[in-house]
């Protein structure tokens, strides 16, 4: 299934197939862990070692809240986040709650990113605890190297715990990374690539979601090692141009040809809350969780955003909108999550001085969208070194 790249060809003669992609790009793939718990144990050290949880404190009476974030020791009690806080008190009564404190949290994620940026020119955010950064090395070791020099830099003037992918490709140091956790490094060779996806679930491809993973299940597909023996025309069947792109993946191989459809310029996502909501801090937690979905599905569509905006439902059914056009497009939730908290806030401020009615419904919106690279699109930067797609055939 998968082959060396071509050797180059004697001196004089054309190259017959593409060059393969230059040996010495790798893309190391970085996220912090636990991140909104650590940030907080940076300034309370006594509670390291302890289940401590980032959400809603159920001290605080009833709460509809999440789990946004529990610590190693948390998560030996089933404590994850996304799960209700009033299961994760139940499930893990000796937990330290700390009600989040999203402006920490952005202030921690710039450091890293500029810290980042000491080793690269190019830092690409995916939310607030994750980023590429490609870098150049000339082979597997050197780029470990520089993956642990980050490691060690980000946790001594960071106090920061972070585990790292390197691959060259981001699909798959990012697969790479999900491995390593917590606080470890995992390096993908290319020529290791086939043998490294083959036993992995579906699920372990960003992007692929419950719903993506329940059709390819009803054909009998769990592993990424199944689906690539599968035609991409017939997977392409079930999931459309993603479908084709996850076979190219999962064989090694590059999609043969970027999507070329526009799509919708753009994208939304919304939330009803069961009780109309009049904190602000219930509002803010929202519009983090509600941004970072949004810029999971771009990711997944390999799509950036010119333009942010945020609508509130009031009460009375009345609606309040705000957007704000980027001078340059971006991609990631970090972006995202700060320009919709600032809108959100303003819409949120102007109403306080004025009726003070609580919010119904709460959208983020992102518009003036663009393919996020030139080159190629989603999960096409999987490197071409294994051959064509229809060598694996
Ligand atoms: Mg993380």
């Amino acid at each position: 299934m998968s082959t060396p790249p071509p050797a180059d060809p004697p001196e004089g003669l054309p190259r017959l197939a593409p060059p393969a992609p230059r040996p010495d790009r790798w893309v190391l793939y970085i996220d912090l862990d636990a991140f909104y718990v650590e940030c907080e144990l940076r300034s309370r050290p006594e509670l390291r070692g302890t289940p401590v949880i980032v959400g809603p404190p159920p001290s605080e009476g009833p709460t509809r809240g999440v789990v946004l974030s529990a610590s190693y020791e948390a998560r030996k009690f089933g404590v994850r986040s996304a799960l209700p806080a009033t299961l994760a008190a139940r499930l893990c009564p000796s937990a330290s709650w700390i009600a989040p404190d999203f402006p920490k949290y952005e202030a921690a994620s710039r450091e890293v990113r500029s810290l980042l940026h000491h080793y690269s020119d190019e830092v690409i955010p995916f939310s607030i605890d994750e980023a590429a950064v490609p870098v150049e090395a000339p082979n597997a070791d050197a780029a470990r190297a520089i993956a642990e020099r980050i490691q060690h830099d980000v946790r001594t003037t960071l106090g920061l715990p972070a585990s790292i992918g390197v691959a060259t490709t981001r699909v798959i140091a990012k697969m790479a990374t999900d491995l390593a956790k917590p606080a470890g490094i995992r390096v993908v060779r290319p020529e290791e690539v086939a043998a490294f996806a083959a036993p992995l679930p579906v699920r372990a491809i960003p992007g692929v979601g419950p719903k993506t993973d329940a059709i390819l299940r009803q054909h009998g597909i769990t592993t990424i090692g199944e689906l690539a023996t599968h035609r991409p025309g017939e997977v392409g069947a079930w999931l459309g141009g993603f479908g084709r792109e996850l076979v190219a993946l999962a064989r090694g191989a590059p999609s043969d040809a970027p999507e070329s459809d526009e799509g919708p310029r753009s994208r939304s996502t919304d939330r009803t809350f069961a009780e109309d909501v009049g904190t602000w801090a219930e509002i803010e937690t929202a519009i983090h969780s509600l941004a970072a979905e949004l810029a999971h599905s771009l990711e997944k569509e390999g799509l950036r955003y010119g333009a942010v905006g945020v609508a509130f439902r009031w009460s009375d059914f009345s609606r309040s909108q705000r957007s704000r056009t980027l001078s340059a497009a971006q991609e990631g939730a970090a972006p995202l999550g700060e320009l919709a908290v600032r809108l959100g806030r303003e819409l949120w401020e102007a109403e306080q001085s004025a009726r003070g009615r609580a919010v119904r419904t709460l959208s983020v919106r992102t518009e003036r969208l663009t393919e996020r690279t030139q080159r190629q699109v989603s999960l096409d930067d999987f490197p071409p070194a294994s051959g064509s797609a229809h060598s694996a055939l």
